[in-house]
């Protein structure tokens, strides 16, 4: 068992997150990973609108009685959510816990501190996270350059971005971005973190509702098999490479890119399909270089019970047995 103060603070067993992921952060997934005692956060902008966000946070509350949240993603968007309605609905269906990501959160803070709601933010920069901390964040989940989706425009790895964080925050911290195992779990612990978020590695779980060979993908993949696209855009994105991501690229090396020219490769919708029907060349999918290390499909109880007994066989025997040897 390992306490931390996210643990604490979110009442949860293992300092382990499944952060929001779009298309997969459905009630079958967070309920999977709240009943294998982690936490996970349900994408708002995965649900159509705020009311197909309340179906579906009761159903996640049908499938586990243990806490989840509801991730807020803040970044450009080709349809324009609601945001103050699905607030509105995580309010009133009394969630206790908000991931946002992207953005300043500031503009959402005030009905959220209102409603006694904790916000961990996820961004990718020291200065953003400080930012968050003063505009009234519980917590942080700093996101460094090998994770899936928008890693920002820094390029800074977790292991920098981390020490660095706990350097500058009084606030808990996350680590985000090239996690997927014990060593991980421990190793961030280490840099100064409270608990680890997985993105990819969650989508290679029997429980992530997307297509078997899209899961089979992520196992197949190295960890080279990411791009960058949208650094045109300022919006850079890591996504698992594919033809889609090779005509996104063509067309960005042209230069003087608009959304507008490649929208119909980007679309959120399109992922959506490919997730659904299994073309994996069809569209696009946020990656992170962790899929070098996913090696199978589990479920969230067998990965997350594997990832603890690690962390705590690394922290106990193999890291406890060098402090207990005299050095030198
Ligand atoms: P979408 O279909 O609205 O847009 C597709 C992609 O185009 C997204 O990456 C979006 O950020 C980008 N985009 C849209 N308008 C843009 C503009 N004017 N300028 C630059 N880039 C623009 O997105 P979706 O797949 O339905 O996802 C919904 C939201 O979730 C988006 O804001 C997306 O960025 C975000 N998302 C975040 C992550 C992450 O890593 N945190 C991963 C996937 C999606």
């Amino acid at each position: 068992m390992i306490k931390t103060k996210l643990t604490e603070m979110f009442g949860v067993e293992h300092p382990i997150i499944q952060g929001g992921l779009m298309w997969v952060a459905t009630a079958e997934l967070t309920s999977a990973v709240a009943n294998a005692g982690a936490m996970g956060f349900m994408t708002a902008l995965t649900q159509p609108d705020a009311e197909a966000l309340r179906a579906e946070i009761r159903k996640c509350r049908d499938m586990t009685d243990k806490p989840f949240g509801i991730n807020l993603t803040i970044l450009p968007s080709l349809r324009q959510p609601d945001y103050p309605a699905y607030i509105r609905v995580c309010i009133e269906e009394d969630i206790k816990f908000i991931e946002t990501a992207g953005r300043n959160p500031e503009p959402f803070m005030e009905p959220l501190k209102a409603a006694g709601i904790k916000v961990i933010h996820k961004c990718t920069s020291v200065r953003h996270a400080i930012k968050a901390e003063k505009v009234g964040c519980d917590a942080v989940s700093i996101d460094g350059f090998e994770c899936a989706g928008h890693p920002g425009e820094d390029d800074v790895t977790t292991l920098i971005l981390l020490p660095l964080t706990q350097d500058a925050l009084s606030i808990p911290i996350a680590a985000s971005g090239g996690f997927g195992d014990g060593r991980g779990l421990a190793g961030c612990l280490a840099l100064g973190a409270d608990a680890m978020n997985m993105g990819t590695r969650f989508c290679a779980t029997k429980e992530a509702p997307i297509h078997d060979n899209v899961k089979q993908m992520l196992v197949d993949n190295d960890e080279r098999a990411t791009k960058l696209i949208m650094r045109t855009l300022r919006n850079t994105e890591r996504v698992v490479v594919n033809e889609a991501v090779n005509q996104v690229l063509e067309i960005e090396a042209k230069g003087n890119t608009k959304i507008e020219d490649i929208a119909p490769l980007v679309s959120g919708l399109v992922g959506k399909k490919m997730f659904e029907e299994g073309d994996t060349n069809a569209g696009i999918m946020s990656a992170g270089q962790i899929m070098g290390l996913i090696r199978d499909i589990p479920t969230c109880q067998v990965l997350i019970d594997r990832i603890m007994s690690e962390a705590e066989d690394i922290i106990n025997n193999r890291l406890g047995s060098m402090v207990g040897q005299p050095v030198g």
